[in-house]
């Protein structure tokens, strides 16, 4: 076990050792736990830092954080760490503080001490304006810190379900988070400057892993080819980044399999035509700054690598649908006047929601699976039920002070999918 200071490790192990309802939070909060550290006020108003160059604003807050982290032990998660099966996967990354956040002097509010364990140092006042840290423990399958790499994140988050596809499953991994979080770095892959390197991001890695599958003795027998189709839902329509945009209906048969009618499925048979795809649909995804979805944050980016039967039928054998989803942030801004935002709104924060009932119904195996709530959920349908789906969410979070509430939102979701997980394995 870590070092932890005894409030910190008693919370910690609260998190690990089950169920949140355990927990009787001292405030009256929405059941995160919370450990207060109180400090006396500053003698002080400024402080100068060592070198006698003025403070940063929030000093006093960096300072009681700094202070908090000098004594916890921080073991981030390594490349030789155990990988662990999980139906239902749900991960945090925090990614670094940028060169902006860097100048501006923000706090970084994130710790990330081992493992699964989260930290968020929620700076407070009391009513005698004292300032104390919040601190707030969340714990998840992961967490990320700034340190980690895509690839490191990918080992643990969607290469453990490129496995499931060839035996017939369905699997999906969402990049959930705030604008700017890192969600298309994560999947799409990292910048240089203003090229983005496709190869880096889940979407190409997890397309490596297929082709390295495809030509194992293994699977080989099965007979598989692999094809590609990516698309972009903005206000519950249906946009195929392959097919320059085309719109697209969403239909549902008799049988309640869902149709995405005239989706371009494209068949690749190396990762470099993956990439090409990639580069193609993102491209595509971002051009047109007249159209009204011109902004990705707005809309979801599905990338689906599927695998057919070599037969006349070219038979569904099985599907990994990666998912760049909108800013989370958008489905709760309600501060604007203008109608079409407003629709918006409404739609993204209807399909979050939708996606967050479906996991949960995937995780207690239930018959019931509210898909038809919105166009993602829809056409994610496949995903949802059926014993060999699985997935996986990866929850980003932003560094810095200033986006601390955006910040608990996206991790109150993530606990939220992640609670019902535990429920469901308790109570099989
Ligand atoms: P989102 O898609 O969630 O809006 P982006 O992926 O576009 O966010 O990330 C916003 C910016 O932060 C980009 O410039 C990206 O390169 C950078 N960034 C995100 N995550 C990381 C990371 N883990 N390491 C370094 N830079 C990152
Ligand atoms: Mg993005």
């Amino acid at each position: 076990q870590p070092d932890l200071p005894p409030s910190l490790r008693c919370a910690l192990f609260i998190c690990t050792s089950g169920r949140r309802k355990s927990v009787a939070p001292q405030e009256n909060n929405k059941g995160n736990k919370r450990l207060s550290c109180l400090v006396k006020p500053p003698d002080v108003q400024t402080k100068r830092g060592k070198f006698g160059e003025a403070s940063r604003p929030n000093q006093k807050f960096y300072e009681m954080i700094q202070e908090f982290r000098e004594t916890l032990e921080i073991t981030p998660v390594s490349a030789s760490d155990l990988i662990e099966p999980h139906r239902i996967c749900v991960c945090v990354r925090k990614r670094p503080l940028n060169k902006q956040e860097v100048n501006k002097k923000e706090i970084d509010v994130v710790t990330i001490p081992g493992k699964g364990a989260l930290l968020v140092h929620e700076p407070k006042h009391k009513v005698d304006l004292t300032k104390y840290l919040d601190n707030q423990v969340f714990h998840f399958d992961y967490s990320f810190d700034e340190t980690a790499t895509n690839e490191l994140v990918y080992k643990f988050t969607a290469k453990p379900l490129v496995q499931s596809i060839f035996e017939g499953g369905m699997a999906t991994c969402f990049a959930y988070g705030q604008t700017g979080s890192g969600k298309t770095h994560t999947m799409g892959g990292d910048f240089t400057g203003r090229q983005q390197n496709s190869a880096k991001g889940i979407y190409a890695l997890a397309a490596q892993d297929v082709f390295t599958y495809l030509n194992h003795r293994r699977y080989a027998h099965l007979e598989l080819s692999a094809y590609v189709s990516f698309f972009e839902i903005y206000n519950g329509k249906v946009y195929d980044l392959l097919n320059k945009k085309a719109k697209l209906r969403v239909l549902e048969d008799d049988r309640q399999q869902v149709q995405v009618v005239g989706l371009e499925e494209i068949y690749v048979s190396t990762a470099e035509d993956v990439i090409k795809m990639i580069e193609m649909g993102s491209a595509c995804r971002t051009s047109g700054q007249t159209s009204a979805n011109a902004n990705s944050s707005r809309s979801h980016a599905i990338l689906q690598i599927v695998l057919r039967c070599n037969d006349r039928a070219s038979t569904l054998h099985g599907k990994f649908s990666l998912v760049d989803l909108a800013g989370n942030e958008r489905g709760t801004d309600v501060s604007s006047n203008d109608r079409s935002t407003l629709v918006e709104t409404a739609e993204i924060n209807r399909s979050l929601l939708a996606l967050k009932e479906c996991i949960r119904s995937l995780g207690m195996n239930s018959d019931h699976i509210p898909f038809r709530m919105s166009t993602l959920t829809k056409v994610l349908r496949d995903s949802f039920i059926g014993e060999k789906s699985r997935t996986c969410m990866i929850a980003m979070v932003s560094p810095g002070m200033a986006s601390c509430e955006y910040t608990m939102n996206t991790l109150r979701y993530a606990d939220r999918v992640k609670e019902l997980n535990g429920h469901s394995k308790g109570s099989r």
